[in-house]
């Protein structure tokens, strides 16, 4: 399938250059962390002192995504003055994080620092270095030759010197960091209350995790007066529900969560597509903060948001995505999944459009006509492969059947002010004269593919000047990145489609006005298997299936 798509590009890149010719489209600031706004999140290892250093430098560029906390797992990644002999490989100095603390904070980010506590001591033969240091800690202490047969290691929660070495080290974590929290991992535990251990033999699993729990937490919440998270997975009681036995717990340590404090933020982490995540409500209706975690398939982080937003309740803090190695550090930026995520959440949150939603839903004799202009070039105008103009195909008119069979009872006129081959500029121009005169409930502005050929400082001028225009006016606006490209390479983040995207949901939310992200819908519809080309009719115009996957996007709005 890939292949093919790649020789079809060739073909029309070399067979057909009159294919590009004849086109007509050739032709926050406010994002710092409050209880109010979504916590949008990144988990990222920062073990070695190089992934701190990348980290650093794109810092800048996740603020600009709309990334606005990042949760950066060190271990014993950290040249600790109390314990040196707990450092390992090459590890960040505390200058080095400093800059990153620095980075951070110039960009509106939240930084929570995490120590993996309890499990996940070993990976694969690899034991790490509390527990090759303090062989008396382990849980199975001479067990397991080499990690054979088990997955990770376990320190020994009842052991009586353990605690205050690993409170010196959250102890310089939390100084290093200027941390206003930490994050404790503890995810997958399955070594624990092991019979081979003298202390914990024949005690209740639940019980040794919940004391584990609840010594952290009275170091991190009590002690240091900062707040505490932890992985969610053992807290599920998988009889209960069943998300197998990694990511709920089958060993016995769920009734823990009857018997620790709940002002924990737990990060329930789900990585596959569900209709249901029902540890969500579970968590909520307890009392926990609940700050869910995807992973690298996008629709299983769309389900996942989707799911966890019908819940409107404010203990549902945001979404976090982890990456786990699936992308390099320096590429974060234009990971897909992250950056989907962030549009979804963000245009899961329906107010925006409330008012023009309610008055679409009002019947005879309280409606009144509502106006949707879409302004732009030649996409909206409808050429699919030029000269056919595919109206009754393009998304101005499938919106505007998919409003009206979502409100029936409303009268609704779209509008279509776009022209072939404008950029912004020139639709900034008779933007009063052509569209503001339509007196529009709502605008929709894409020029993006065509906004390549004047440069992102003039589109970004001309696009702020009619976004500032219908603000005045309190006329709602949904910004579109640009519809998919043949001749773009969607994989580089450099390339110009791709700037031209970027700067779009830049603006929105600056501007803070809605964002409908074609280009990431395209993305994704590529990333699970498709091929660009069933979206097009033709280098540049989608066909009618590619213009479906502007509605959709267009249509979580309304
Ligand atoms: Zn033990």
């Amino acid at each position: 399938m890939k292949k093919n798509c790649v020789l079809l590009f060739y073909i029309i890149l070399v067979v057909s250059p009159a294919a590009f010719l004849s086109t007509r489209c050739m032709a926050d600031c406010s994002t710092t962390l409050t209880e109010k706004r979504p916590w949008l999140g990144l988990h990222i290892l920062i073990t070695t002192k190089d992934k701190t250093e990348q980290l650093t430098e794109v810092v800048k560029d996740l603020a600009k995504i709309g990334v606005n906390s990042i949760v950066a797992e060190i271990n014993y990644g950290y040249e600790y003055k109390s314990h040196p002999e707990l450092t390992s490989g090459n590890p960040s100095s505390k200058e080095l994080i400093k800059k990153l603390v620095d980075e951070c904070r110039e960009n509106h980010i939240r930084l929570i620092p995490q120590f993996q506590c309890l499990g996940h001591q070993s990976w694969k033969e690899t034991t790490f270095p509390l527990l090759k240091r303090y062989p008396q800690f382990d849980e199975t202490p001479g067990e397991y030759s080499k990690n054979e047969a088990i997955y990770c290691r376990s320190w020994c929660p009842l052991h009586p010197e353990v605690n205050s070495i690993i409170f010196d080290l959250m102890d310089e974590l939390i100084g290093a960091f200027e941390a206003d929290a930490l994050h404790v991992g503890m995810d997958e535990v399955f070594l624990i209350g092991e019979d081979v251990c003298p202390r914990c033999k024949g005690k209740s699993k639940a019980e040794l995790f919940a004391k584990a729990v609840n010594d952290y937490h009275k170091h991190i919440v009590d002690k240091h007066k900062i707040e505490m998270l932890m992985w969610s997975d053992r807290l599920i009681d998988s009889s209960k529900i069943n998300y197998g036995k990694w990511e709920s717990s089958a060993n016995n340590t769920a009734g823990a969560i009857e018997i620790i404090p709940k002002d924990i933020i737990v990060c329930d982490w789900h990585y596959e597509r569900r209709d249901a995540y029902e540890s969500i409500p579970m968590f909520l209706n307890k009392g926990f903060r609940v700050w869910p975690a995807s992973w690298r398939k996008p629709e299983a982080a769309k389900a996942l948001i989707d799911y966890s937003r019908t819940f409107s309740n404010p203990r549902m803090v945001g979404h976090l995505n982890t990456t786990w190695g699936a992308v390099p550090i320096k590429e974060l930026a234009g990971y897909e999944p992250l950056k989907y995520s962030i549009s979804v959440f963000r245009t899961t949150q329906k107010t925006y459009l409330s008012e023009v939603k309610e008055l679409m839903q009002q019947k005879w004799p309280n409606n009144h006509t509502v106006n949707i202009v879409c302004h732009g070039h030649s996409v909206p105008a409808g050429y699919f492969k030029t000269p056919d103009v595919d109206t009754f195909n393009a998304y101005p008119h499938l919106l505007h059947q998919a409003l009206k069979a979502k409100y029936p009872y409303s009268v609704i006129n779209v509008i279509v002010t776009a022209i072939g081959g404008e950029a912004s500029d020139s639709g900034a121009k008779r933007f009063e004269q052509d569209v503001l005169s339509h007196r529009p409930d709502v605008i929709t502005i894409d020029y993006a593919l065509n906004d390549r050929r004047i440069g992102l400082d003039k589109s970004r001028e001309s696009l702020t000047s009619m976004i500032e225009q219908a603000k005045s006016r309190g006329i709602k606006i949904l910004l579109l990145t640009p519809t998919g490209d043949l001749s773009a390479k969607l994989s580089d983040p450099e390339d110009p489609l791709n700037k031209q995207a970027e700067l779009v949901r830049e603006l929105s939310r600056l501007s803070d006005v809605g964002l409908v992200d074609s280009l990431a819908e395209f993305k994704a519809y590529i990333s699970n298997g498709g091929c660009l080309d069933e979206l097009m009719s033709q280098v540049n115009h989608p066909n009618r299936k590619g213009h479906e996957l502007v509605v959709k996007a267009m249509m979580e709005w309304f």
